[in-house]
């Protein structure tokens, strides 16, 4: 019965199950490790097709926005040049949105790849991504502050963390108020080097911190979507932490601001 129900397994009778009654034997113990993997099986197909719908959802506004500007501007008699600047800097936004997300979905899609690791100097590494952000931060009049006392190195990759922490301070910046600030903290605990992530921005509720790791979530996609963020930021940071065998979590109050706090694995020299 079981190598039968495996023959007739495809990708769309995934929701099949053997159901075996019957005395607790050797059979009924395959029967049921093989309706538990079906279920994996099942909801992992699940997620596959909803991340391919998200991504071509996302894909589609600055698609037709592209789209819709080149058929738009040439076609009115009546197009002066700066109705074609315009239209460039349209298409320079929508062209960045695509690029963006490109980047962002070759990240999630890699993250399964080996990964090279070595002694990475954590304080180096955010000043790095302070400096890569301070533009952003003069222009939101938000401050960015270090609070490093001691030389902490984790065992990790240093673009990919860069990358996380660089989306982590980055969001510190856009969801936070003119005048507002991002400190990062690093320092040490057992075997962990633990950085903090806090910003006195917006803040979320605890319904909405369960979420924000997940691909595609966004709290509140009309001001995310002036940003051109796609909701993805979060979920490249869980995936660089977790391949790093570390953590991420957050805390967060309404109106006051959020911390996130990263521990990765100290490095051993
Ligand atoms: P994006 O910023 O592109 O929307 P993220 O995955 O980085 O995607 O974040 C998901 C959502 O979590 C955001 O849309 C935002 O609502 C919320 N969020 C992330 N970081 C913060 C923060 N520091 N303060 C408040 N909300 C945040």
């Amino acid at each position: 019965m079981v190598s039968k129900a495996a023959q007739r397994i495809s990708a769309s009778t995934l929701s099949t199950r053997l159901a075996l009654d019957g005395p607790k034997d050797e059979t009924k113990e395959l029967a049921d490790a093989f309706d538990t993997m079906l279920r994996r099986l099942e909801r992992t197909f699940e997620q596959q097709s909803r991340f391919v719908a998200d991504v071509a959802h996302e894909l589609r506004t600055p698609l037709a926005s592209l789209r819709t500007t080149l058929e738009v501007v040439p076609a009115d008699t009546e197009t002066t040049l700066d109705d074609y600047r315009a239209m460039v800097v349209t298409q320079e936004r929508a062209l960045s949105r695509l690029e963006r997300l490109v980047a962002d979905l070759l990240i999630l899609a890699t993250s399964e790849q080996p990964f090279f690791r070595s002694g990475v100097a954590l304080g180096p590494l955010v000043e790095e991504v302070f400096t890569d952000l301070k533009h952003v931060a003069d222009a939101r009049q938000v401050t960015l502050r270090l609070m490093n006392e001691e030389e902490v190195v984790a065992y990790g990759d240093e673009a990919l963390l860069t990358r996380a922490f660089s989306n982590l301070v980055e969001n510190g910046i856009y969801y936070n108020h003119s005048g507002g600030e991002v400190v990062v903290t690093i320092l040490r605990k057992d075997a962990w080097a633990v950085v903090t992530v806090g910003d006195t921005g917006v803040g979320m509720a605890t319904e909405q911190q369960a979420l924000i790791f997940d691909r595609f979530y966004r709290v509140d996609t009309s001001r995310t979507r002036n940003r051109g963020g796609a909701g993805l930021g979060l979920s490249i940071v869980a995936a660089i932490v977790q391949r790093h065998g570390g953590q991420v979590q957050v805390e967060s109050t309404p109106g006051v601001g959020s911390t996130f706090t990263v521990l990765l694995p100290l490095s051993e020299t």
